[in-house]
């Protein structure tokens, strides 16, 4: 699956949108949950220059590093809408599939 470069760096104007649709007075172990659009599948949706992004992929490429084509951003809590940058993780499409069997058969029930 191709995926879309997030193009970072955002503008400061973009940067300070992005900010403004995470709740960082939460606890910084509890999911910030995105306060912003989300997709149908329950992710946080953020619009850069007219185009949409994931926000949990948005936030890795500011804070944690670029993604390259084929990453997957993965979450350690199972909850989509989460931007938490302790909760997201890269990761490969195998690593997503083997992630989302595990939280189905219930073998994760903890975080990493
Ligand atoms: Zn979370």
């Amino acid at each position: 699956m191709k995926t879309k470069p997030i193009p970072v760096p955002l503008s400061p104007d973009e940067l300070t949108r992005f900010l403004g649709l995470v709740p960082t007075e939460s606890d910084p172990t509890d999911c910030w949950e995105w306060m912003g659009t989300r997709s149908q599948s329950g992710y946080g949706v953020f619009f850069i220059r007219g185009r949409s992004y994931m926000a949990h992929r948005v936030m890795h490429s500011i804070f944690i590093g670029e993604l390259e084509d084929g990453d997957f951003v993965l979450h350690a809590c199972d909850n989509p809408a989460c931007v938490n940058l302790f909760h997201i993780r890269k990761g490969t499409a195998k690593d997503n599939t083997a992630d989302a069997q595990a939280w189905r058969t219930g073998e994760r029930r903890s975080r990493w």
